[in-house]
């Protein structure tokens, strides 16, 4: 439902470019998030500055890891075809 948030990315950023270096990777996808899905939210009537600094780190750890685990299982899965 929500795949037009990604739209402008995945035209920017091809799979297994630049979107998967360990760094730049998350950096880019985080840019992206920022600059899509906060106005959003902001819209939505969320307060982004207020969240609780629990809940953010939550977030950014539950993010990047994700973002990292992808990275690591399309090397594997590079390796193997
Ligand atoms: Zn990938």
């Amino acid at each position: 439902m929500f795949k037009f948030l990604w739209w402008p990315y995945k035209v920017i950023f091809k799979h297994r470019g630049l979107s998967h270096h360990p760094i730049f990777g998350p950096l880019t996808i985080l840019i992206n998030f920022a600059l899509i899905f906060m106005p959003v939210l902001v819209v939505l009537g969320f307060n982004l500055i207020q969240l609780p600094l629990d809940i953010t780190v939550a977030a950014a750890t539950g993010f990047m890891l994700s973002i990292e685990m992808h990275i690591l299982a399309d090397m594997v899965a590079s390796e193997l075809t």
